[in-house]
Order: structure tokens, then sequence, then C-alpha cells
């Protein structure tokens, strides 16, 4: 069922605890770790615990965990002391996306480019 942890996504076994993860933050609603192939001095995910295939599917369906992720993306940036930071939701296979469960990139620590690659 949507929103129901699905027994072959990497993310909800995160969530779980059942693959680990180095885990910085955490609420009800999210979970926030270190990508485990970093594309910056800092790059965490954060997550809604709650799965939804992406970004677009949860802010849909699930309006105030989609809130509750940009939230914590926020709250991130402050705790890594992050000046400047891009979010980032890939969003479908075509621009990169290949884990199916919505999460956010935070990335900073680095100067980088616009438009991106
Ligand atoms: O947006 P996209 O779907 O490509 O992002 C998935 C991200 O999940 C990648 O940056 C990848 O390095 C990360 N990942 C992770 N831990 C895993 C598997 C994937 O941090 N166990």
């Amino acid at each position: 069922m949507a929103g129901e942890p699905q027994d072959d996504c990497l993310f909800c076994k995160i969530v779980a605890g059942h693959i680990p993860a180095t885990i910085v933050r955490e609420t009800d609603t999210t979970v926030a770790f270190r990508d485990i192939n970093p594309q910056a001095p800092t790059h965490v995910l954060v997550i809604p615990k709650v799965h939804y295939e992406n970004a677009a599917a949860l802010a849909a369906a699930a309006p105030q965990a989609a809130a509750d992720v940009l939230a914590a993306t926020q709250a991130v940036a402050d705790e890594e002391k992050l000046e400047s930071y891009r979010v980032v939701f890939n969003t479908g296979s075509g621009v990169g996306q290949t884990v199916f469960h919505a999460h956010a990139h935070v990335l900073g620590g680095r100067g980088m480019q616009w438009p991106p690659g």
C-alpha cells in the first residue's frame, strides 16, 4: 500500500535499521544519513520514513511528510554549518534517480556550478 515500507527498498531498510547507515539526524517522520558515495565534503540524504517513490509522489500524498523533509534539510545544513548549500531531489531515472524512495540530497562544503550537469 502507498506509504507502507517496501521489502525491496534500500531506504526502507535503512529506516528499519536493517541496513547500516551513518545517521546524523532523526525525527518522528524523517531520517538523515551520510551518502555512501559523497559528491561534496558534506553530502547528506534526508528521507521520509514513509515510502513514496519520489518527491512528487510524496508531496501529493503526504504533504506534511514532504514539509518535514524540507525542514530537516535546513536543520542538517545548520548542524553541518553550511553557509551555502544545494538541495536536490532527483525525480526520475532520466535525471539520475537510482533509489526510488523519495530523498533530498544536501550538498555543501565546496563551490558548485550552475546549471548542474
Ligand atoms: O538521487 P539518487 O537516487 O541517484 O541518489 C541515491 C543516493 O543514494 C546516491 O547518492 C547513493 O550514493 C546513495 N546511497 C547511499 N547508501 C546506500 C545506497 C545508495 O547513500 N546504501
